[in-house]
């Protein structure tokens, strides 16, 4: 690149605006059907495992619900699937396969973290408590 345009690019970007968004201050604009974070409604859910036994990924381990929770009757088992987001790659195969249509899908993208990302706390919140 010759002298000149070099420095015509140069003060061109002194002048111009950033081309990239300052995340996490500054939020990044999603469509409403970005598939973000999907997780059960284990009001919905019957435990059938079908979810599990589809996602590529292995990311969706069968675990019991604590006992602390009203499960409906329709869950005889008192399983539900547990998603770990850090193996899941957003296909939604889980959302498509399930037979009672218990999958709640969000464009939620922003939940990296310090922890184990799962869906643990999203699900246990479609149950109510025992005795409340
Ligand atoms: S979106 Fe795909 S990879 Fe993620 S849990 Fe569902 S089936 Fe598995
Ligand atoms: S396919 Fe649906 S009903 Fe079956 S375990 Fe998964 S979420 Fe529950």
């Amino acid at each position: 690149m010759k002298r000149p345009r070099l420095l015509g690019l140069v003060l061109k970007n002194l002048v111009s605006k950033p081309a990239t968004i300052q995340y996490p201050r500054v939020k990044t604009p999603v469509e409403l059907d970005f598939r973000g974070v999907q997780y059960a409604d284990l009001g919905k859910c019957t435990g059938c495992s079908l979810c599990a036994i589809e996602c590529p990924a292995d990311a969706i381990k069968m675990t019991p619900i604590p006992p602390e929770y009203e499960v409906p009757k329709t869950n005889p088992r008192r399983i539900y699937p547990l998603i770990n987001y850090g193996k899941c790659v957003f296909c939604y195969r889980c959302v498509k396969v399930c037979p009672t249509n218990a999958y709640i899908a969000t464009n939620k993208y922003d939940i990296a973290g310090v922890s184990r990302l799962t869906s643990e706390a999203f699900s246990l919140t479609t149950l109510r408590r025992v005795g409340s």
